[in-house]
């Protein structure tokens, strides 16, 4: 081998795409269900019948993952074959990190728990709360109890480049990096959580604060990437962390002509964000010596995460059903290919 930098400890991801049920309006609109699951690591997407030129129908496409969840998979099951198996090491200094990535409407914020309360859905039935319950049972065993260790959450919002706290009133906060190459944002609210009932009024509240002052559901929270931290320290020292993240959605605005020019910016600083992510999750899967993390905001808050010893990545790609979604379910499950 030619000198150089070592090759990194075994960097593992895990990717799995997770579909879920065709909604009321889908359903209303006649919208047909074109994807499949035909075993548990398979996503079939049929959209057969269109003609590609004289000779050629496209034929269906077929994808393999980690793992491939069908709309009849509860969060519970999700969550033991991606999150759950990270949980247990930032017991032992890792760092982990789960992203749910997909179209808006497709179902992260579902599956990370990061629900709208006043949708009357319940953050404790998602990912954020079952990670949070699993690391206060491991807490208590014997085998990590005598580390002497302390939980802590953060929970930020990443729009247009520039991170805001949710556990502070969306303050914007700054990004810096000292000499060693550490980032750090300066003043984020780090809150000691002593049980999983804590945590989950931490969520809420981050949650909350996440979506206040939108006027529909879906604007500006869509637009931003939503970063969940367990945090484990010992006697102050950062021994693990585990980084949940909501991201933006990815479609495409396919009115860009007609969008105005903040959409415009936004839809822009997502992509860049978006592709530096699958960037750096290439370059660690090969084991690269470069890794491109001052591409983006989000890969620059999350590169700790990323090099850290012992780290571990999983992807949940959220897909919809209808054929109406055809385009950014394609674009989504490319993009989940291509990182695995
Ligand atoms: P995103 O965060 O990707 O924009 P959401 O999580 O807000 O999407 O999901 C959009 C809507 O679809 C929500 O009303 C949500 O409750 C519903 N939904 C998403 N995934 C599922 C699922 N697997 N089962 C049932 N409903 C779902
Ligand atoms: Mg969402």
């Amino acid at each position: 081998r030619m000198s150089g930098p070592e090759p990194r400890e075994d960097h593992r991801i895990c990717v799995c795409v997770r579909k879920r049920p065709l909604n009321q309006r889908e359903t209303t609109m006649k919208d047909l269900d074109i994807i499949t699951i035909p075993s548990d690591n398979v996503v079939m997407v049929h959209e057969s019948k269109q003609k590609v030129d004289l000779t050629r129908y496209l034929d269906n496409q077929t994808f393999c993952f980690d793992h491939a969840f069908d709309d009849t998979a509860s969060n519970e099951l999700v969550y033991q074959f991606t999150a759950q198996p990270l949980v247990e090491s930032i017991f032992h200094k890792g760092m982990a990190t789960c992203f749910a990535y997909g179209q808006t409407g497709s179902g992260k914020t579902h599956t990370m728990g990061g629900a709208f309360s006043r949708e009357g859905q319940d953050c404790s039935k998602g990912i954020y709360a079952m990670a949070a319950r699993d690391v206060f049972l491991l807490l208590k065993t014997s085998a990590y109890e005598k580390l002497d260790l302390k939980v802590y959450g953060t929970f930020f919002e990443i729009y247009g480049g520039k991170v805001y706290d949710l556990l502070n009133w969306k303050r914007k906060l700054q990004v810096l990096e000292d000499g060693n190459q550490q980032i750090q944002v300066v003043g984020l609210q780090e809150q000691e959580v002593c049980c999983v009932e804590d945590m989950l009024t931490l969520v809420e509240q981050g949650n909350s604060c996440r979506t206040s002052g939108q006027t529909s559901v879906n604007t500006h929270s869509s637009r931003s990437h939503a970063v969940f931290q367990i945090i484990l320290r010992s006697r102050g020292k950062l021994h693990g962390k585990f980084s949940l993240v909501d991201l933006a959605g990815n479609e495409r605005g396919a009115d860009t002509a007609k969008a105005n020019r903040r959409r415009q910016l936004e839809g822009a600083e997502i992509n860049k964000s978006l592709l530096a992510l699958k960037e750096c999750i290439r370059a660690l899967g090969q084991n690269k010596s470069h890794t491109p993390f001052r591409g983006s905001k989000l890969t620059q808050v999350l590169r700790d995460s990323f090099i850290g010893q012992n780290s571990s990545t999983c992807m949940i790609a959220t897909i919809s059903p209808g054929m109406a979604s055809c385009e950014n379910t394609l674009n989504t499950l490319r993009y989940a290919n291509r990182v695995k």
